[in-house]
């Protein structure tokens, strides 16, 4: 597989990173996870505004402007025969003696991308649905930012598996659902509304989740913006989650509970399946 680092594109047993890389000592560094299908990058400007976003909240220097790093994904996704999978883009503080005060302005952002092939349309977690236990949300309190702090939530997806499930939806100390540990939930109510949190800095902001959203609300689904509880969750008629890496995959158990019947929802079914179309009717 060939990657890019800091400027170059190696192969990836060649690239390699200084050991005073910030993101490597402090975490100081934030992520983007582009999907791919057909060859083509999947809400590619979403993802691009939500790293400006996560770079400014935290003050980091840019990588290069929105067209360079189209032009890296792109290159990559040639370079490395990408048909379906997903474009991973890192961008540091870059490297500089440790300190916990930020490195002068000029010091330049550390870049990496790389390419990971995956199936991404026809999967067994999409056919069967996916299994749930909830987790209190031991998180920081900015997880609006998209940093690569991804420990706990690395833990809470091993407490899962260990469980005999796949993920967690983590709980915050109000009692209410914050999200996935690398997906935003969702519910569909008994009367067809579309339930999911609001955005605030209690979660990232999903791009799927807002492609989502306008897909759902143009199909004429109701759509509450508002936190909802494990409890209200079980006794749902789905669950579902979004992210550029699972796009719409349904939940069909919580803790053991078996939401609806158990299989995966209609309404979960119908948004997978349109945001798909979508997807690779925009992608570029
Ligand atoms: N929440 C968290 C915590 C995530 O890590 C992700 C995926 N990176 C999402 C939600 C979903 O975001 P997106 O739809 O932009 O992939």
């Amino acid at each position: 597989r060939i990657v890019y680092c800091n400027g170059a594109y190696l192969p990836e047993a060649e690239a390699t990173i200084s050991v005073f890389d910030r993101g490597f000592l402090f975490a100081d560094a934030v992520y983007e996870v582009v999907s791919v299908l057909g060859g083509k990058l999947v809400d590619f400007s979403g993802h691009m505004a939500r790293l400006r976003r996560s770079l400014s909240e935290l003050d980091l220097p840019s990588p290069g402007s929105d067209d360079e790093l189209l032009a890296i994904h792109r290159e990559l996704v040639q370079r490395n025969g990408l048909d379906e999978g997903l474009v991973y883009l890192q961008s540091t503080r870059g490297a500089a003696d440790r300190d916990f005060l930020f490195p002068p302005k000029e010091t330049p952002a550390g870049l990496v991308l790389f390419t990971q092939a995956k199936a991404l349309r026809q999967t067994e977690a999409a056919e069967r649905g996916l299994s749930v236990i909830t987790v209190p949300d031991l998180r920081w309190a900015r997880r609006d930012i998209k940093t690569v702090q991804l420990l706990y939530p690395s833990m809470a997806k091993m407490q899962a598996k260990a469980a005999g499930a796949q993920d967690a939806w983590m709980v915050g100390e109000d009692g209410l659902v914050t999200e996935g540990t690398s997906n935003n939930a969702h519910i569909v109510t008994a009367d067809g509304a579309l339930v999911t949190r609001a955005l605030s800095h209690s979660i990232l902001h999903g791009i799927t989740r807002a492609s989502v959203l306008r897909l759902a609300s143009e199909m004429g689904l109701s759509i509450e913006e508002r936190s909802f509880t494990p409890d209200e969750a079980k006794a749902a008629s789905e669950a579902f989650i979004t992210s550029a890496s699972s796009f719409v995959t349904a939940i069909v158990s919580i803790d053991g509970v078996a939401i609806g019947k158990g299989t995966p929802g209609e309404t979960a079914k119908r948004l997978r399946d349109i945001y798909i179309a979508e997807a690779e009717r925009t992608a570029i």
